[in-house]
């Protein structure tokens, strides 16, 4: 399998190169020459695997010559092994119609886990088989962070360097990224906001002398291969509940557009997905564009769910070279008057596209506590912030034909945003025993301001030399 760059001016690479690039050289994500698709006999036979199994099948196809089947089928069975459930991404029924996708079952308790910890050994793998060292260094409003720190801990070949947003995140969150004291890990607390922290990645990622000194590699959502990672939950869902052969709606809480992209690449896959409903807070640049095609960027504001605070949504890029016909210059020069200008001038043919299979919705801090008493109430179960705003946002946009069950991607445990549920619904929701000592913990950090030359320099100092 090719990758190709969404801005059409880098080199074609393999699932390897594209999982190790991270970023194309040209500024643009990478996305598959073509995509796999299986017919409905090939899906009905995937039904009732278990989900290490159905991930590797799904994947293979991704990765081509670049790993053999078998030594992928190992990395997904240990990537989900350590899982606090057996079903790893177990279905939770809310309602008539509407089903809780539980994808916060992995060691940071949110759903990132579910690509990140088969990320690492990925990356272990080709690093091992290259000889090669390298130095990761991502951006977090939160999940990411300590998702990719426990993936990557200990690990031999790769330095890590993590940058979040100076008191944007949660303790919690904050806590499982700066307690983690391994030498090959460190992090750094950004006087920004997110979109500073990810523009400082992506600004060390086109500096291409420091990005060739350090070997940098990237774990962001932009990687290719964590999409990739995340499109089996979104087809186990599917097919337990009668894909191919009903269709399904996926509600996704999402800011960086990479896990609702995924449930876009099942549909794509050939599962017949009715409609992707797309729940933000009140930094809702996405549902502004659905509603308006009004994709302009404003000043990120704190909400009760921090890992949806963004303005850019990254992932978007791949979706609109899509919708732009696969037109790399028309899709480079989209978004390079979106950087210039913070508007992105989307052609409406393409918009209109959009909005016929995606749905955005809104909803503020006192609609996302309302959300989180409502779920607690008629149903018992109890929501982390974006959940809720995943299941708000279901209800209000379901398909009107009420056979079409509506799946919502839960991707936090709530002990993860303890003090929004707590306002909620007057109960603090406890951390599972394999982190109960999490505040007792030592923390190491460091602070930067939002400058380049600096936080290079911390980088350089962090990471053991390659070669
Ligand atoms: C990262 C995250 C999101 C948003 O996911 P994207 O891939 O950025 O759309 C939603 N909820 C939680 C809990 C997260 O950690």
């Amino acid at each position: 399998m090719r990758y190709l760059s969404t801005r059409g001016q880098a080199a074609p690479r393999d699932f390897e190169g594209v999982l190790l690039a991270g970023l194309a050289e040209d500024g643009g994500l990478f996305l598959p020459e073509s995509w796999p698709s299986l017919s409905a006999a090939e899906w009905r036979a995937l039904r009732g695997l278990p989900y290490a199994e159905l991930s590797a099948r799904l994947i293979h196809p991704f990765a081509g010559e670049a790993l053999s089947f078998e030594t992928l089928r190992a990395m997904t069975g240990e990537a989900y092994a350590g899982f606090g459930h057996p079903a790893i991404a177990p279905l939770v029924q809310l309602d008539q119609r509407s089903f809780a996708l539980e994808l916060f079952h992995g060691p940071t308790l949110a759903f990132k886990d579910m690509a990140m910890q088969l990320l690492g050994r990925l990356f272990d793998h080709a690093l091992a088989r290259r000889g090669e060292r390298i130095t990761i260094v991502g951006a977090t409003s939160g999940d990411t962070g300590s998702a990719a720190i426990e993936a990557c801990r200990d690990r031999h070949a790769i330095d890590l360097v993590m940058l979040h947003p100076e008191g944007r995140t949660s303790e919690v969150q904050r806590r499982q990224m700066t307690t983690v004291l391994s030498p090959n890990i460190a992090n750094i607390a950004i006087q920004g906001s997110f979109d500073d922290c990810q523009d400082l990645v992506k600004a060390m990622f086109n500096d291409a002398p420091f990005r060739r000194e350090m070997h940098l590699a990237a774990v962001n959502s932009i990687n290719w291969a964590r999409v990739a990672a995340q499109i089996p939950y979104y087809a186990y869902a599917a097919l337990a509940l009668g894909a191919p052969d009903r269709p399904v709606a996926f509600s996704v809480p999402t800011g960086n557009f990479g896990n609702v992209l995924a449930a876009w690449a099942v549909r794509r896959m050939g599962l017949p997905v009715e409609r992707l409903i797309i729940g933000a807070n009140r930094n809702n640049i996405l549902a502004r564009f659905l509603a308006s095609n009004d994709m302009s960027i404003r000043t990120v504001e704190p909400s009760y769910s921090p890992s949806m605070d963004i303005q850019v949504s990254s992932n978007f890029e791949r979706l609109l070279f899509e919708l732009l016909g696969r037109d790399g210059a028309a899709t480079a020069a989209v978004m390079g008057r979106f950087r210039a200008e913070g508007l992105m001038p989307v052609p409406d043919a393409a918009w209109r596209e959009a909005t016929a299979l995606f749905h955005g919705f809104t909803l503020d801090d006192p609609g996302t506590l309302a959300e989180i008493r409502r779920l607690w109430t008629t149903a018992g179960y109890l929501a982390d912030p974006h959940t809720a705003i995943g299941t708000a946002a279901a209800r209000a946009l379901a398909p009107e034909d009420p056979g079409i069950p509506v799946v919502v991607a839960a991707t936090a445990h709530p002990a993860k945003f303890p003090d929004a549920v707590e306002a909620a619904i007057g109960l603090r929701p406890p951390l599972p025993p394999r982190l109960a000592d999490l505040y007792e913990r030592q923390e190491r950090y460091s602070g930067a301001a939002p400058d380049l030359a600096v936080v290079e320099a911390l980088v350089r100092g962090h990471a053991r030399r390659n070669g």
